[in-house]
């Protein structure tokens, strides 16, 4: 029998596939804590973003063999340990994109409506709408920081906004996108009214958003992120918000999750937050959960492997 622990969220419907699939013996919790008594026999973990594979907790499963993360992203996961240890890691990374860029454009727009504003003045019994004045999205410029998988979806939404768009991203081959408009860094920032960041955190990444970039942005430029909290350094968000009264910002991931109530950002009537539901759909978790389990089967029945972590890709060569 293969030792299986599932972790997180996982669609009813996989885990059923998952048990009902001979020679697995399947146990599933919230917390992968909660499953301790079953570590030292664990030989594959099915996981999301909120289970975070340390070298410690490695260092408990001398068993495994593979992880599966139902997820775009991987930077929850420790891969000096994974090799050292020859354990194979996949993901599943198309299965969110669309929720993600989806959400992205929650973001936006709640941010150039005042959503937030709008429900506290309606909850208070205000109906001031002057002071609610929002933005239109067709004739503004996007400016999109990293071109993959949500990126790309971010950017065909923008085209039905009537958006002018650019987008900077130095590893994606240009040749297969003749239509799109590639900057610079700063000069698409420098360009745009709203920037959106959908790139993975590496060495590079890690605070892009920084106080020299910072003073790219317009004075009411938007600044939105919906990839990973540490792309953008907080103390100089912080810094900056007092002295930009018109700059608008949404995130949905933070550089530590949970987000603490007592944050600034959330004191700030510019700043509309969310927390960190960019693949929270049902849609998004019964793709991504189904995409695991099979993952895990045919590697388990077949020993095929895909999707493999890390990816082969240039930037991944800085992952932090
Ligand atoms: P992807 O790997 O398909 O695309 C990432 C792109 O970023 C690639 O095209 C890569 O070339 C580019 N890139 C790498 N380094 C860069 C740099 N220094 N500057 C500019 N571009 C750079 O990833 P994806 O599936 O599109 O996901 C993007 C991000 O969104 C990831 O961080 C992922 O973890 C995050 N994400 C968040 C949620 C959420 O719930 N908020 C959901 C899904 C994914």
């Amino acid at each position: 029998m293969f030792q299986v622990l599932v972790a997180n969220r996982f669609s009813q419907h996989s885990l059923l596939k998952l048990k009902q699939s001979s020679g697995f013996d399947v146990q599933h919790a919230e917390d992968i804590s909660e499953m301790k008594n079953h570590w030292a026999t664990a030989q594959a973990l099915l996981i999301r973003s909120g289970t975070s594979i340390t070298k410690k907790l490695l260092q408990e499963m001398p068993q495994l063999k593979v992880i599966v993360s139902a997820t775009s992203g991987f930077d929850h996961i420790d891969f000096k340990e994974t090799s050292a240890r020859n354990i194979t890691v996949m993901h599943t990374p198309g299965a969110n994109a669309q929720s993600a860029a989806e959400h992205t454009w929650g973001l936006i727009i709640a941010s150039q409506r005042k959503y937030l504003r709008c429900v506290n003045q309606i909850k208070s019994g205000e109906w001031q709408r002057a002071t609610l004045m929002g933005q239109e999205l067709a004739g503004k410029t996007l400016g999109i920081i990293g071109f993959g998988r949500i990126g790309q979806k971010v950017y065909k939404m923008a085209e039905a906004f009537d958006m002018k768009v650019y987008v900077h991203d130095p590893y994606i081959d240009q040749v297969h996108f003749s239509k799109v408009n590639f900057l610079g860094y700063e000069e698409t920032v420098r360009k745009s009214d709203i920037v959106t960041f959908h790139v993975p955190l590496t060495s590079e990444t890690k605070n892009m958003v920084n106080p020299a970039s910072l003073d790219w942005f317009n004075d009411s430029a938007a600044l939105i992120n919906a990839s990973r909290g540490a792309v953008i350094s907080l103390d100089a968000l912080l810094n900056f918000l007092p002295d930009n009264p018109n700059f608008i910002v949404g995130l949905d991931v933070f550089p530590f999750e949970p987000l603490p109530k007592s944050s600034a950002l959330l004191d700030n009537k510019n700043v509309f937050c969310t927390p960190h539901v960019g693949a929270t759909t049902e849609q998004a978790i019964a793709r991504a959960s189904e995409e695991a389990v099979d993952k895990l089967v045919a590697f388990a029945m077949l020993q095929k492997i895909s999707d493999p972590l890390p990816p082969n890709a240039a930037w991944a060569q800085k992952l932090v």
